[in-house]
């Protein structure tokens, strides 16, 4: 689960890490009025979970309060990466003087927290990785003891020259990781860290994501969710707890287990296709679930075909094949539905849906080979 920025600030504020004031607005004039009470020369921001906010036009500075309130209308409302801004931050402006990024996040090469510091920071940070590696350092935390003093400070040590401000980094850096770790995040983020011209190191952006695994203990993070600006889509499995992430093809596909949904997807490319999703609806027959499912497929209009593809070990192919006959009795589907069945009770399954006149199949390779068909059949 993302947070938006104005989220993780309260909570790096939290762990005492120097982070200017701020308040949200939702309408022009509150952005005004905000901006006013801070004097006027503010930053305008919008609140959306995605990177890139800046280049996409969703930072703006003004320097009245005026100004801030034009911002605020051109950039409520405004689609950044397929998301619409319902929110901005007003915060006062800063006199910057350099930008650094300092993050952490669980690192799979590692298996650790692990963090990334560079001098170079700002919103070309994944281009400095990728040109320039040498201006990154990195470390991997061990979690039994927690980020070390001495650690911090030489991570700290990568981004000044001055022992003042090397000095106020580290203690940021130490704080960035308690901040990491109370709240259960997967990746904690300054971009940028900055310098200003009176010597003060301060986060001026924040990021953070939690791990949904550890949302159930940590009732105030699960209470931060901003449903309204997640893809609708996700909401919707999310609360059907089903695995689902939208992809560009036009193939939808159903699968039980999240290993079988992988390689469905891989074997869709393999015969030419492009699959619409991942969407692993675990073990469950439940005719609910197969709803949700249906539903969530066919909300992306780019789907042209859909591919259910079961294995039935302790799940029963047959409960399966109930369940989506009486699904799609409830639903009005337009596209075409092929059916991989195959474990417990397949010859039982293959019957009913025979009879409720369903493209039955046990080969993976044969009904995958059929989904691409039918979608590029339907999109030519
Ligand atoms: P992002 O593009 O979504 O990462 O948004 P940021 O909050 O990181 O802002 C992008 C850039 O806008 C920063 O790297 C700064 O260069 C600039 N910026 C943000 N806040 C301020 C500010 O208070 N003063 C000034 N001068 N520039 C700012
Ligand atoms: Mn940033």
């Amino acid at each position: 689960m993302d947070l938006h920025e104005y989220q993780a600030k309260e909570r790096f504020r939290a762990a005492g890490i120097p982070v200017p004031p701020g308040e949200v607005a939702t309408t022009p004039n509150q952005a005004e009025k905000l901006a006013a009470s801070m004097g006027g020369k503010v930053v305008v921001k919008a609140q959306v979970h995605s990177g890139g906010r800046g280049k996409a036009g969703g930072v703006k500075l003004a320097s009245t309060a005026a100004e801030a309130k034009t911002h605020a209308s051109a950039i409520l409302g405004m689609d950044i990466k397929g998301l619409t801004v319902h929110q901005v931050l007003i915060t006062p402006a800063e006199d910057i003087d350099t930008e650094a990024y300092v993050g952490v996040l669980i690192d799979r090469a590692t298996q650790a927290p692990t963090f990334i510091v560079s001098a170079a920071g700002g919103i070309d940070i994944e281009q400095v990785a990728a040109e320039t590696p040498n201006k990154i350092r990195k470390l991997a935390v061990d979690p039994r003891y927690g980020l070390l003093p001495h650690q911090a400070y030489w991570l700290a040590d990568f981004l000044y020259d001055d022992p003042e401000l090397i000095e106020q980094a580290t203690k940021i850096i130490a704080q960035l990781y308690d901040s990491f770790v109370s709240s259960g995040a997967s990746m904690a983020e300054i971009n940028p860290l900055i310098t200003t011209r009176g010597g003060e190191v301060k986060a001026i952006d924040a990021k953070m994501s939690i791990d949904d695994s550890e949302l159930f203990r940590r009732p105030d993070v699960a209470a931060l969710r901003d449903s309204s600006s997640e893809p609708p889509a996700e909401t919707r499995a999310r609360e059907a707890n089903l695995s689902y992430v939208k992809l560009d093809g036009d193939v939808g596909c159903c699968v039980n287990g999240a290993g079988l949904a992988m390689a469905t997807m891989d074997l869709v490319k393999y015969h030419g296709g492009d699959p619409a999703n991942f969407l692993d609806i675990g073990g469950s027959s439940n005719p609910d679930k197969v709803v949700a499912a249906l539903e969530i497929i066919t909300s992306d209009p780019n789907v042209k075909s859909i591919l259910f593809n079961i294995f039935g070990g302790i799940t029963r192919c047959d409960d399966v094949a109930n369940g989506i006959v009486e699904a799609t009795s409830r639903i009005d589907i337009k596209q075409p539905i092929v059916i991989r069945l195959t474990g417990t009770n397949e010859e039982v399954a293959l019957e009913i849906l025979k009879e409720a006149g369903f493209a039955a199949y046990t080969s993976m390779d044969a009904v995958v080979e059929e989904a691409v068909k039918l979608a590029k059949a339907a999109g030519a």
